[in-house]
């Protein structure tokens, strides 16, 4: 029986968890399921699965108590507030599935440099880092030449500049072939989301910026791509559905079964293009912080947190989104990531430089 403490239980991907030990019984059971407010959704979970412990964030004073029981430490939470739990669970030594972005765009070298020191595994969650774990065999330590991140495109992809200008926020909720929680979809309307995923796969496969390589796939179908030495490339294909990244982080390499096998005779073209870089300059202003490193992608992180609020809120405009995260980049001074305390004030001063930016004094 695999003990897991689920960390943001009651989010899209944290639901989802959900069902896997819901239909595996026999394999799966929670020592601890932690969320944010929903104390209600809580409570039924709670009911449900019977784990151990059952808490509210709020109610936490110390992450690492969340672990102390788990074989695997299921970081689902989205935002900043995951880094502390990747950080406690990698300190624990524990097994780590790994679905929370910030964790390593934010803190990738702390938390690398806590599993090193402990032996903790870091498993991704992520769909794209998952394919690229599928093709290289699961070890993230094994040989190749590039790794190709594919993008859907968001549902703006083939909008003009003064067209992003007019989207509103019920549009950019409506991705075209993923369903996520409203930060990540938001984040792949403006490819934020992809830059992001730049940055974690330099974390999860030791890779150079200049090895990784983002594109187009409107289809969403080939999840991401690995390519060798000498010019072979292996892709994992799938119908977009989050519980094959999150099966397979419980149990690779065994693959338990999944509700839908692809259909290639009406599968149908599959198209890869370039990203379209200048219309969504997220993904540049991410991919930069990421080569800076320090506190560079934490301030990015918080501006783009409160650029999303306010854009969902109708305060600002799409375009006003990247504003806001390049303002707030060249305000906030950026330092060395020595410790998690470093990263926190940088979060909170982007936050608050960000907010400034948008709202005034
Ligand atoms: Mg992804």
């Amino acid at each position: 029986m695999v003990k897991i403490a689920l960390v943001g239980c009651t989010g899209s991907i944290g639901r989802q968890v959900c069902e896997v030990v819901r239909a595996y019984p026999d394999r799966f059971c929670f020592s601890a399921l932690v969320c944010g407010n929903n104390r209600e959704e809580l409570s039924r979970l709670s009911r449900e699965f019977r784990p151990a412990a059952a808490l509210l964030a709020s109610e936490i004073g110390d992450p690492a108590q969340v672990f102390e029981d788990c074989d695997v430490a299921f970081i689902a939470a989205g935002g900043f507030a995951g880094l502390s739990y990747t950080l406690a669970a990698a300190r624990a030594g524990k097994k780590i599935a790994l679905a929370n972005k910030e964790s390593l765009v934010c803190g990738g070298e702390l938390v690398l440099r806590e599993t090193a020191r402990s032996g903790a595994e870091l498993v991704p969650v992520d769909s794209e880092h998952s394919a690229l774990f599928q093709c290289l065999h699961f070890h993230r330590d094994a040989p190749y030449k590039k790794l190709v991140l594919t993008a859907s495109g968001g549902p703006f992809l083939r909008l003009s500049e003064e067209e992003l200008a007019r989207v509103t926020a019920q549009e950019a909720l409506r991705h075209p072939t993923w369903k996520m929680g409203a930060k990540v979809t938001l984040d792949s309307a403006t490819l934020l989301n992809k830059g992001y995923e730049v940055i974690e796969a330099k974390w999860l496969y030791g890779a150079d910026f200049g090895q990784i390589e983002a594109v187009v796939h409107p289809e969403s179908v080939v999840h991401s791509l690995v390519c060798f030495e000498d010019g072979a490339a292996l892709a994992q294909l799938g119908y977009p559905d989050m519980k094959v990244p999150i099966q397979l982080a419980l149990t690779y390499p065994e693959r338990l079964p999944c509700e839908r096998q692809l259909d290639f005779a009406t599968l149908g073209a599959l198209h890869f293009e370039r990203l379209p870089e200048e219309r969504f300059p997220c993904f540049r202003l991410a991919v930069d912080a990421g080569k800076e490193g320090g506190t560079a992608p934490t301030v990015l992180n918080g501006a783009a947190e409160i650029a999303v609020q306010a854009f969902l809120a109708e305060r600002i405009t799409f375009p006003q989104i990247a504003e806001t995260v390049r303002e707030t980049l060249e305000r906030v001074p950026h330092m060395a990531a020595d410790s998690f305390a470093t990263l926190k004030e940088a979060d909170m001063r982007a936050r608050a430089v960000a907010s400034e930016y948008i709202y005034g004094k």
